[in-house]
């Protein structure tokens, strides 16, 4: 049976990752909505899976097989963090990858002419060596906040976060070489550029909403310039301690021990330690920050259907797309009709920004309503931010919007693997 020229459905599947994104979106063509479909997982990372119900990456490796019956069309990485690509590594990553997907999408940051060893950038890419680098050298700073939290008397809530925020900013050497050596045509993708899945999904637009490049936003660089002494600085630091070494990031700073100091001014030492403690999450936040900030932002045209995956794109990623790029009112407009939105971030209140989620004119308080915005989230509490400072993931105020105004969906209510995945049915 040929296909279709459009598709006649879409199916979301959002798999239970715990902490992590791994969506299948299959484009169904068939005229039953069954078959044939293409199929685009974006992302499939975990940095923590639940305690219960038996989940686990391969069964989810095994699953997207299976529903693709051997073949991805594509595979989007919206950007480097561990809960978006681990998947990508080992076993699971060759399962992937001999599903032989026909384009691989990645933000420009990922190009391999963007990278610090790379000799002949092209003209689009020119200056962003130094920027790539400073986001690599991510890596080196989340390893040595790891190794200096160990030694630290900070209290558990703000060395738990640490310990999180390091862990998903890791490098990820072995999922980010299998996305490199993936068969197709792998695009590099920044806002207004071809995502190159035109190509292969017939009577489907698909809009790159982002990451601005640095000559289309000077906001990243801006950014670097007002917290130079904060921790661009401090990134080149470690990554000349990770090539020298190995020493830790503070050298100076564990040497004083507790029982050599007089007895009056003991008190002191564990409040020292828990300013340093909350200065290093600080500072490992801003970095999760910047690397989240590099998610491409996809929106599918299908039909009369708009569909939203931003990755965990915030506040400055999305701000180029809506305010300052020429085609700003038309991105807005665009926006506005969203039918379906994977909200950003897990559900953190910066990565849906008040601005965003006043733009979508599909929300109703009215769950009967007949084309209500549909939204969908992965996620697990109790991982990243917290209650007290209200950064708490998935945020409470947002979630209580989103099951107020929009038909919400979340894979916190996959509670065991004999259904792996939460399932949306969009007719087009
Ligand atoms: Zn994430």
């Amino acid at each position: 049976m040929a296909p279709n020229k459009k598709p006649t459905s879409v199916t979301i599947r959002s798999y239970q990752v715990g902490f992590g994104d791994c969506f299948l979106v299959s484009f169904n063509y068939g005229e039953d909505g069954k078959a044939p479909s293409r199929h685009v997982l974006i992302d499939f990372g975990s940095t923590s899976l639940p305690k219960q119900g038996g989940f686990s990456l391969e069964s989810v490796a095994k699953d997207i097989k299976e529903q693709t019956a051997g073949k991805l069309t594509a595979v989007v990485a919206t950007h480097r963090h561990r809960d978006h690509i681990s998947g990508f590594g080992g076993n699971t990553g060759r399962l992937i990858a001999d599903l032989q997907p026909d384009v691989v999408l990645q933000p420009w940051t990922e190009h391999p002419l963007a990278q610090p060893d790379a000799t002949s950038p092209p003209a689009a890419l020119a200056g962003a060596k130094g920027f790539v680098g400073a986001l690599a050298a991510m890596h080196d700073v989340a390893r040595f906040s790891l190794q200096e939290i160990a030694a630290l008397r900070a209290p558990k809530t703000v060395k738990d976060q640490i310990a999180f925020l390091g862990e998903d900013n890791l490098a990820n050497l072995d999922a980010v070489k299998t996305l490199m050596g993936m068969s197709g045509e792998h695009v590099y993708a920044y806002y207004g550029s071809k995502s190159g899945l035109e190509k292969v999904l017939p009577g489907v637009k698909v809009h790159v909403l982002g990451p601005p490049t640095l000559k289309q936003s000077r906001a990243i660089e801006r950014q670097r310039d007002e917290d130079q002494d904060e921790f661009w600085h401090l990134q080149a630091k470690a990554s000349r301690r990770a090539a020298s070494a190995g020493k830790p990031l503070f050298p100076r700073a564990a040497q004083v021990i507790g029982s050599v100091l007089p007895v009056e001014t003991r008190w002191f030492l564990p409040r020292v330690e828990a300013v340093r403690g909350d200065q290093l999450l600080e500072i490992v936040r801003i970095l999760d920050m910047q690397m989240n900030n590099t998610s491409v932002i996809l929106l599918f045209e299908v039909g009369t259907k708009k569909l939203l995956f931003p990755g965990d794109a915030q506040l400055e990623n999305w701000m180029y797309a809506m305010k300052e790029a020429k085609e700003a009112t038309a991105v807005r407009k665009l926006l506005s009709a969203v039918d379906v939105y994977k909200v950003g971030h897990h559900g953190s209140l910066n990565a849906t920004p008040k601005t965003l989620w006043n733009l979508f004119r599909k929300k109703n308080a009215d769950e009967q309503r007949k084309g209500r915005l549909q939204t969908i989230v992965s996620t697990m509490t109790g991982k990243h931010g917290s209650v007290d400072r209200g950064t708490e993931v998935p945020r409470s105020k947002l979630v209580q919007a989103l099951k107020t105004e929009s038909t919400f969906a979340t894979t916190q209510s996959l509670t065991n693997r004999s259904v792996p995945c939460l399932r949306l049915e969009i007719p087009v």
